[in-house]
């Protein structure tokens, strides 16, 4: 299996979650944009939101809130954005769902679409 994030849902590569359910979990991005910028993906091979069965949309939203409540206490932020990239030309690297959690601070002139 070449995904890098099926690789950290086998557990081939290591990660730390900073919160998980049934079939979501979220991590710190390997390449921080902004502070505490955290990505929320499926543990399941999903490539895009459209792949995404709807009986796991709340599990989705529950990881996403999760997330950005953990982040925002521990990075003493104000506010967050999420970013989902589906499919190349909308920017999509990695080919396994996930969602861009992006912490903001009041001024704090963060470029989260570089
Ligand atoms: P995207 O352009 O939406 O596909 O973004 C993929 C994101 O995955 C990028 O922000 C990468 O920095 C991040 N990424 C790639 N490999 C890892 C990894 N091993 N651990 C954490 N984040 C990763
Ligand atoms: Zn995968």
């Amino acid at each position: 299996m070449e995904c890098i994030f099926c690789k950290i849902v086998n557990g081939e590569i290591h990660s730390n979650k900073i919160y998980e359910n049934d079939n979501f979990f979220s991590i710190l991005d390997i390449n921080q944009k902004v502070d505490g910028h955290s990505l929320v993906i499926s543990k399941q091979h999903f490539v895009t939101l459209l792949d995404i069965p709807e009986d796991l949309s709340s599990e989705l939203i529950d990881c996403i809130k999760k997330t950005a409540e953990i982040i925002i206490r521990g990075k003493n932020a104000e506010g967050f954005n999420i970013v989902n990239n589906n499919s190349e030309s909308a920017g999509q690297l990695v080919n396994h769902f996930h969602v861009h959690l992006f912490p903001r601070k009041k001024n704090d002139n963060a470029n989260i679409f570089s």
